[in-house]
């Protein structure tokens, strides 16, 4: 067995037997753990009830997709890895770019070390946009059920997907989507047995449906299937969350919103002020682009003290921070945030201007994310744990920590 492996400042043993890490989009706790009151999920249920070892744990923020993901497979918070939205404003390109190209990574992930050393490794994600930043650097398999029809052996380090995992491509808005990942793994595991998986699914569900209801159980019953057979087949499976999810609408069932640039640009003047919302990607339809995080650049023109004072007034705004004060608090970059980052309440989100916002596509309540209160995350291994310090504020990035050092080891 090849030695240890050094990432990014941690230490991981070198795996016992495969480890899949599982993050699962927008799972607020509760999806699980109303999953298994309702008898969807046995299999979460007895890792609950002390089959396995269960955490919460904090993502980092903002509560987005891309910071996140990148965070777990590098073990390390934004400051370090750099990626710290889906979207943002370039400074030196001085112009809005999506973070979703490797070039915007500050550092290796812990799957390209491993495959460097020998292991071997597989990538399966929901959405390509996170193909590209997973799998910088990593020999092994790396896909999209997204663009599962164009997997290749020598782009993607596996041919026919389709075949092998008896689906059709499914729509970028479904669940069929993350299911595709999941009944992929499955079939890798039984074939390849790779020694190091990550999995990782899309929100679309959690968008759409509460915790409890019939749809969100339906869906975790599909999880609950595959992490058992994951489990009976010897792997050791952490199962964790890039961000949770609330409902971001009053009783009317109306979103609530607060429109920044058209609040700044009322305080200010036109466009003295930008607002960037790190939580844009071209996948907008299930929440058109309002999450609960902005950043604000202010420029030369602007007081940052009493913008922020007076943002932080607004009905809603549950916190405003300078670049300093984010960049400490959340271990965020400071050359890739504004003048100012706020952060709404659980349930009201920002947006830029009115019409830059099309809502046509939002058929139910908004519910969304990217605030301190889509922070917790479940952080759940199918394994005993050895003691921890109580105090231990865990990570999701603390994932592969979990599976590879913490995690009981095969006898
Ligand atoms: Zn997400």
């Amino acid at each position: 067995m090849p030695s240890d492996i050094t990432v990014n400042g941690r230490t991981y043993h070198w795996m016992d037997r495969p480890l899949v890490v599982v993050c699962i989009d927008g799972c607020q706790y509760e999806y699980i753990t109303a999953a298994v009151a309702a008898g969807a999920a046995p299999f979460l249920g007895r890792l609950l009830a002390g089959a396995g070892t269960s955490f919460m744990a904090d993502c980092v923020m903002p509560s987005f997709t891309n910071p996140n993901n990148l965070s777990i497979v590098t073990g390390v918070p934004p400051a370090v890895h750099g990626i710290c939205g889906n979207y943002f404003y370039d400074p030196e390109r001085g112009e809005e770019v999506m973070m979703n190209d490797p070039r915007y990574l500050r550092v290796g992930t812990i799957l390209a070390a491993f495959s460097d050393a020998g292991a071997k490794v597989a990538v399966i994600t929901a959405k390509d946009k996170l193909r590209k930043l997973l799998g910088h650097r990593m020999k092994g398999i790396c896909f999209s059920s997204e663009k599962a029809d164009q997997v290749t052996l020598a782009e993607n380090g596996l041919a026919n997907v389709l075949d092998r995992v008896g689906m059709p491509v499914p729509s970028v808005y479904s669940a069929a989507l993350s299911e595709f990942v999941f009944v992929a793994g499955v079939k890798l595991m039984e074939h390849e047995r790779p020694d190091l998986m990550y999995l990782s699914t899309t929100d679309y569900i959690q968008h759409k449906a509460a915790p409890g209801t019939a749809v969100a159980n339906d869906f975790y019953a599909m999880i609950d299937h595959n992490i058992a057979r994951l489990d009976e087949l010897g792997a050791t499976v952490v199962l964790t969350a890039d961000h949770g999810m609330n409902a971001k609408h009053g009783s009317d069932g109306k979103p609530n919103v607060i429109y920044l640039q058209d609040t700044l640009d009322g305080w200010l003047g036109k466009n003295q002020a930008r607002v960037i919302l790190p939580i844009t990607d071209p996948y907008v339809v299930h929440h058109g682009a309002l999450g609960s995080f902005a950043l604000v650049y202010l420029g030369a023109s602007g007081d940052q003290a009493a913008v922020a004072e007076r943002i932080a007034a607004l009905p809603g705004i549950e916190l405003v921070l300078t670049r300093g004060e984010a960049a400490a608090r959340f271990e965020l970059p400071p050359d890739r945030i504004g003048d100012l980052v706020v952060v709404s309440r659980q349930d009201t989100v920002l947006g830029t201007s009115r019409d830059r916002h099309d809502l046509s596509g939002l058929d139910v309540p908004l519910r969304s994310h990217g605030g301190i209160s889509e922070q917790k995350v479940p952080l759940i291994v199918n394994r005993s744990v050895s003691a921890q310090p109580q105090n231990r504020r865990w990570r999701n990035f603390d994932a592969f920590d979990l599976g590879l050092n913490l995690a009981a080891r095969a006898s």
